[in-house]
């Protein structure tokens, strides 16, 4: 970088010196109504083009031809076509018997980076072992849609295919999706599940063989 007290040949002072603007302003543009009715002109002019010309409706405003120029999408009326990777909402994936398949393990919650899954565990009355999320909520409007959720998810409970957006409510409370409105879709069960692999839901018995022998407790 040069030195700005770097003396400069040619110029008067030595010292480099800016090009000064040559424009003086005259009568008429210190009056500023030229400029103001070519403004309005200019407003007027896309005002009645947009007005009475017709609209491509075409929803890739890129695309659009005609002599409107109204690039805005006219929501409802009018949906763009989601790109092929958008995940959409969430939901639950119910298993064949309408059940949730998640098992309340919080690993969702655990990971999710925007602090806006709230769950509450449960345990069935018939079966020792299984839980079920009593509570299980959503607040939509604080997702920032990673995806996080679903790829930690160890049961594949939770997934974002339903290609849907949020829907615009009017009280803050309706954006925090709960079970029932989760809970939807195509029932899924895999080979692995485990509740087609247990004969009973009976708890296992005190003299059964652990794969893994419990650590000694340090005393
Ligand atoms: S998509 Fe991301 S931000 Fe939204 S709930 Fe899942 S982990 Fe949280
Ligand atoms: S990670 Fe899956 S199984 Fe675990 S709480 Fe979340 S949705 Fe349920």
């Amino acid at each position: 970088m040069s030195d700005p007290k770097e003396k400069t040949e040619g110029t008067p002072s030595g010292y480099y010196e800016a090009p000064q603007s040559e424009q003086v302003d005259t009568a008429q543009e210190r009056a500023y109504l030229p400029g103001i009715f070519k403004g309005i002109g200019v407003a007027s002019k896309h005002f009645f083009r947009n007005f009475f010309l017709g609209r491509d409706p075409n929803v890739d405003i890129l695309a659009r031809k005609g002599g409107n120029m109204m690039t805005t999408v006219q929501y409802p009326e009018e949906k763009p076509i989601y790109p092929p990777g958008y995940r959409g909402m969430h939901r639950l994936v119910p298993r064949e018997d309408g059940k949730p398949r998640c098992v309340a393990c919080y690993l969702c919650a655990t990971i999710c980076p925007a602090q806006c899954i709230y769950i509450e565990a449960g345990e069935y009355p018939d079966d020792p072992i299984e839980k079920f999320p009593v509570r299980f909520e959503i607040d939509e409007l604080r997702c920032v849609v990673c995806g996080l959720c679903v790829e930690a998810c160890p049961k594949d409970a939770i997934r974002m295919d339903t290609g849907t957006h949020c829907k615009p409510v009017y009280d803050r409370q309706d954006i925090v999706y709960g079970i029932d409105r989760l809970l939807k879709g195509t029932a899924v069960a895999h080979e692995s599940d485990v509740w087609f692999k247990r004969d009973s839901s009976d708890p296992p018995p005190d003299d059964a063989v652990h794969p893994i022998p419990p650590l000694p407790i340090a005393k």
